[in-house]
């Protein structure tokens, strides 16, 4: 059995922590800073990191690294194509990794940065800035064609699967859902449960495949709803899929 659990750094991020209570070994995903993971290590005596997994090269998913790697023996998994400190193992499109005794799937998942990669072991998916809950990340490098085809490609993942993404974004995420789809009873929902959660200070992660193809916009491109919302807001009629996706990230942009 692994556990999953949250360690926050910065303002909004998340360092997801896996523990593989059996050997007593750990994991974490995107540590953008090493003194929340060093704190735990402290408090857990006789927990050993082993490994450490990256999506993309940006700060604060890639800071704490140099330092965790000059505490302890862990082992940097990262995209090839991007630059990441201190890696070990370099990940292309549809390698497999085997972390804490579990096989993950490597899928390329351009669009926030050219390189960005996601990790998925059945029912668990660790998306980074690309799949957010009820948003996605913003298009740094890649292109709207590319982060749609990525974020079509997770969507495509057993409904069940859980989505542990690297921001706590959901509520601005959920304002922005509720002004694109005014009619969405699951949005409605959603919106009213996390802004409950939020101001509990709870976390609003991980959330689900099912639910995020009911309440995330840029996961519902094809819906008559989002795209008639774009058509009376750009002038324009019957787009593709794609075509609405770049309206709804720009008009998210500015939002
Ligand atoms: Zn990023
Ligand atoms: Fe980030």
């Amino acid at each position: 059995m692994i556990q999953i659990s949250a360690l926050p750094a910065f303002t909004d991020n998340y360092i997801w922590l896996l523990q593989d209570h059996r050997t007593q070994r750990c994991a974490v995903v995107d540590p953008g800073d090493a003194a929340p993971v060093q704190a735990w290590l402290a408090a857990h005596p006789g927990w050993v990191l082993s490994d450490i997994l990256i999506t993309h090269h940006h700060h604060d998913h890639v800071g704490g690294v140099e330092q965790l790697k000059k505490a302890t023996d862990a082992t940097v998994y990262g995209p090839a194509s991007e630059t990441i400190p201190l890696r070990d193992v370099a990940l292309k499109d549809n390698d497999r990794v085997s972390v804490l005794g579990w096989d993950f799937d490597v899928f390329a998942v351009p669009g926030h940065t050219l390189g960005h990669i996601a990790y998925y072991h059945h029912g668990l998916l660790f998306c980074g800035d690309t799949l957010f809950a009820a948003g996605c990340g913003r298009l740094f490098e890649g292109t709207p064609e590319q982060m749609h085809t990525s974020l079509t490609r997770l969507a495509a993942l057993p409904e069940d699967t859980l989505v542990y993404c690297t921001h706590e974004y959901t509520l601005s995420n959920l304002k922005f859902a509720a002004a694109v789809e005014p009619g969405n009873p699951d949005t409605a929902a959603r919106l009213e449960k996390v802004t409950v959660q939020r101001e509990a200070g709870i976390m609003t992660l991980p959330s689900t495949l099912a639910l995020e193809k009911l309440t995330n916009p840029f996961l519902r491109v094809d819906e008559t709803s989002v795209k008639e919302k774009l058509d009376e807001r750009n002038g324009t009629q019957n787009q593709a899929p794609s075509t609405v996706f770049a309206a709804l990230r720009a008009w998210k942009d500015k939002f």
